[in-house]
């Protein structure tokens, strides 16, 4: 991080750069990953002689398709559907959607990129993807949500399976949504196939702790973090920006594990709590009446709303990133440092800017990027397709306590990566090189393909 790239490397990323002009977020995943891999080609020159980072970079199969739609009102709608299923060396490619005006193909590249190392992190055998739309499902109605999900599914359908590409939720996609199209796959393919989708209704296919799990993992990679440094979550003041499922669950997880979270936000504004947030009314509004978070300070007086607040100005021990892509800047990462942050967990996907994570890492404080703190969540997505696949349904006990183990796994195999590649205590670093050779070792066993 930070140390450029090495000259083997480069010439690889200026010809990403020129095969995929304009997509920026992709630019800057790939950039990250290939920041850490000059020390890995210099042990495994078979790595370079087979052009595996050149292919890591290439997906396997770009999908592009129109969804059209009728409003309520009858006028016709036309949105864009992708779906990029980037890797399939580990397993059937696996990764959310996304429904967010800001979706294109830039944004679903640099998900799909990041999701083939977070899940070869996972140990599970699941390879990396991820698609969505520009559809905004703000101030649409059910009947209108149902129907683009039905439309979407419509083309989408004959690109998945168990066996072929297994898609989830993400930002805008929740169990509703998933419903939606789980319906209108089971239609169209006349198959009872459980195991296509995941984050399905735990009547029909999916599994307890799912909804909870990549807040609940977020929360205890930060643990592991702090346990390498002799502390934990014990009394800490604890931020968590967005108001999402991630967020909510990574709230829920720091109170059980005993810090105090003080502050949360959505992109109208902030809320600050000083005594700690009251999370079954933040459950209340975001879960079940989807409305704004600034509506808290109508039942809790002391609360504070700033609009347009950004929540890094907050004062806090840990800070836990959990909204959207490139929400925390270099000048945010000063801050938080500045007011005495020791630890750092994204449960979004590449929540900090470069120069955000090299004011992390500069400053030695425990840094968890995205990739292994967050990758809860599709692990236990992986979780659900086990069940699926012995018809079984695990208790919430069991369930988490493979979530746990599972996060316990991937902060030591990147602590452990990270010391032995010359850059201990770098879990950027770590993470990148221990998720990218799982996966350079399967495409090398499966010859040029
Ligand atoms: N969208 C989530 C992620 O970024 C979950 C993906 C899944 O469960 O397949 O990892």
């Amino acid at each position: 991080m930070g140390n450029g790239l090495d000259k083997k490397i480069q010439p690889i990323y200026d010809s990403v750069i020129a095969r995929n002009p304009a997509e920026r977020e992709f630019h800057q995943a790939v950039k990250e990953v290939l920041e850490s891999l000059g020390p890995v080609l210099k042990k495994h020159p078979e790595f370079a002689e087979h052009k595996i980072i050149e292919r890591i970079c290439e997906p396997e199969r770009q999908i592009i398709f129109r969804i059209p739609w009728t409003t309520d009102k009858g006028e016709d709608m036309i949105n864009r559907g992708f779906r990029v299923q980037f890797n399939s060396a580990l397993g059937p490619y696996k990764g959310g959607l996304r429904f967010h005006p800001t979706v294109y193909l830039g944004i679903i590249k640099f998900l799909g990129f990041e999701q083939i190392f977070k899940n070869a992190l996972t140990g599970m055998p699941i390879g990396g993807a991820k698609g969505g739309s520009d559809f905004d499902p703000k101030g649409r109605s059910e009947a209108e949500v149902m129907r683009f999900c039905q439309s979407l599914m419509t083309e989408l359908h004959r690109h998945i399976g168990e066996h072929t590409d297994v898609p989830a939720g993400d930002i805008g996609v929740g169990g509703r949504e998933i419903g939606y199209m789980y319906g209108q796959y089971k239609r169209l393919s006349n198959r009872w196939e459980a195991g296509v989708l995941t984050g399905k209704g735990l009547a029909w296919g999916g599994s307890l702790v799912r909804t909870e799990a990549t807040g609940y993992g977020a929360a205890f990679f930060v643990d592991e973090m702090l346990k390498v440094r002799g502390d934990s979550f014990d009394g800490k003041v604890c931020t968590v920006s967005g108001s999402g499922n991630v967020a909510i669950y990574t709230i829920e997880k720091i109170h059980q594990l005993g810090g105090k979270c003080i502050a949360c936000s959505d992109s109208g504004g902030v809320i600050l709590h000083e005594k700690g947030l009251d999370l079954d009314l933040i459950k209340q509004l975001k879960e079940v009446e989807r409305r704004r978070i600034k509506d808290y300070t109508d039942y809790h007086k002391d609360a504070v709303y700033k609009e347009g607040g950004n929540i890094w100005d907050i004062p806090c021990q840990v800070a836990m990133p959990s909204a959207t892509e490139n929400e925390l800047h270099g000048r945010h990462a000063k801050t938080l440092v500045k007011h005495g942050c020791i630890a750092v967990g994204e449960g979004a996907n590449m929540p900090t800017t470069p120069k955000g994570a090299e004011v992390f890492l500069n400053a030695k404080i425990a840094y968890g990027p995205g990739k292994a703190a967050n990758a809860g969540g599709v692990a236990t997505s992986a979780l659900e397709m086990q069940q699926n696949a012995m018809r079984d349904a695990w208790s919430f006990e069991d369930t988490e306590v493979k979530l746990h183990r599972i996060m316990k796994n991937i902060h030591k195999l990147c602590y452990e990566t990270a010391e032995e590649y010359g850059s201990p205590g770098n879990y950027v670093v770590g993470a990148n090189i221990a998720g990218f050779i799982k996966v350079a070792r399967a495409m090398l066993a499966h010859g040029v393909i």
